[in-house]
């Protein structure tokens, strides 16, 4: 397949994004991001969200994001224009590209995505940002499903390149060529999740861990500060650089993928997780997690945690520029297309 970041360096002579105006629909955690990093890279954005204080919550992202490519090295100087509307219609009316942040009820995909729809011109793009829904389930209502995609961001989404690019039965391939450009040139790193699956390939993965993890705590076994140790001071950090199956490679010895195959292959067998099952969520179990989150973060506010993570994702990311690997290689590109 071929590699969706060679449209970085094809487009992006200039500097900038491919798209020159997007709208985002629905400001909460993810769209208030998306605005960030659509902003950040001198892209005009329009946005609408029915709550009174959805200018405060943009600012409050959009510093978050600001702090954090200055972190990078990158320059802020060049953001694109931002304009709340008062509806869907006048956030979209002029949109290339619609990013659909709206929460994760199908319904209110669907309303949303009508209305969207009545209002957009013709070669918009429309992206929904669900962390699950399928794009044909997403356009079963749309007149011209021709022009829907998922594209699921990763949250903080102006600092995290990941998104997936998932089309439905009626997506046109052009539909995806085009969003995949975009997104690149957004600075990102789009995968195209080529089969159309529920919760796509990323939460996939993240649910089986989630799954396993609450079994832990459910059965006495860790502590939510036990698990994060082992994540955070092991595995997690093989995974931000090489993923799953190439640090299983190296696992295997000179003998490789095929050696840890043999010697660990069997180990599924074994009764080690419970990965088909989850937990009732009584309360508790709720209370339990609650607590023991409560215990872990001790007196830091949410506010200081998003700092905290944001600090340590600057960090993570420069490193990994350095040495050229993983999403290093994505900063790598984004700051060659920097104005
Ligand atoms: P959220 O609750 O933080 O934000 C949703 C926003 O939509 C709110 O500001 C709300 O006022 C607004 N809204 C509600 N009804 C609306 C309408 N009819 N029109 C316009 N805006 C409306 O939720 P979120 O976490 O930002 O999730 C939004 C979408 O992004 C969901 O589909 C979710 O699955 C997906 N997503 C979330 C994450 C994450 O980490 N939070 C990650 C990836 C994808």
């Amino acid at each position: 397949m071929a590699d969706p970041d060679a449209h970085l360096s094809s487009t992006l002579d200039v500097g900038g994004a491919l798209i020159d105006r997007a709208a985002v629909v629905g400001c909460g955690v993810i769209g208030a991001a998306w605005v960030a990093r659509m902003r950040l890279r001198g892209v005009d954005v329009r946005v609408f969200d029915p709550e009174l204080n959805v200018g405060v919550v943009l600012d409050e992202v959009m510093q978050q994001a600001v702090v954090a490519w200055n972190g990078l090295g990158l320059s802020t100087d060049r953001l694109g224009s931002l304009m709340v509307c008062e509806s869907v219609a006048d956030a979209v009316t002029d949109a290339e590209l619609v990013q659909e942040c709206v929460p994760e009820r199908l319904d209110v995909k669907h309303a949303t995505l009508a209305t969207i729809e009545a209002a957009i011109p013709r070669a918009a793009l429309v992206a929904s940002s669900t962390s699950g829904f399928k794009p044909t389930d997403l356009a079963v209502h749309m007149e011209h499903p021709d022009r829907l995609i998922v594209g699921h961001p990763f949250n903080p989404v102006y600092l995290l390149p990941l998104v997936e690019v998932v089309g439905g039965e009626r997506t046109s391939l052009g539909t995806i060529d085009r969003a995949m450009a975009a997104y690149a040139s957004l600075g990102m790193k789009p995968l195209h999740v080529r089969v159309e699956i529920d919760a796509f390939i990323a939460d996939r993965l993240l649910e089986a861990v989630w799954r396993e993890a609450i079994w832990l705590v459910n059965d006495g076994v860790a502590t939510t500060a036990e698990i994060d140790d082992a994540i955070r001071y092991g595995f997690g950090l093989r995974w931000a650089q090489m993923g799953l199956f190439e640090t299983y490679r190296t696992a295997g010895g000179a003998g490789g993928m095929r050696h840890f195959l043999r010697q660990f292959g069997p180990a599924l067998e074994w009764p080690w997780t419970k990965l088909t099952d989850t937990p009732s969520w009584t309360d508790k179990l709720v209370g339990t997690i609650a607590d023991q989150s409560d215990d872990q973060s001790g007196d830091r506010t949410i506010a200081e945690l998003l700092a905290e993570r944001d600090q340590n994702l600057v960090a993570i990311l420069k490193a990994l520029e350095a040495v050229d690997a993983g999403a290093g290689k994505t900063l790598a590109q984004l700051r060659a297309t920097q104005r």
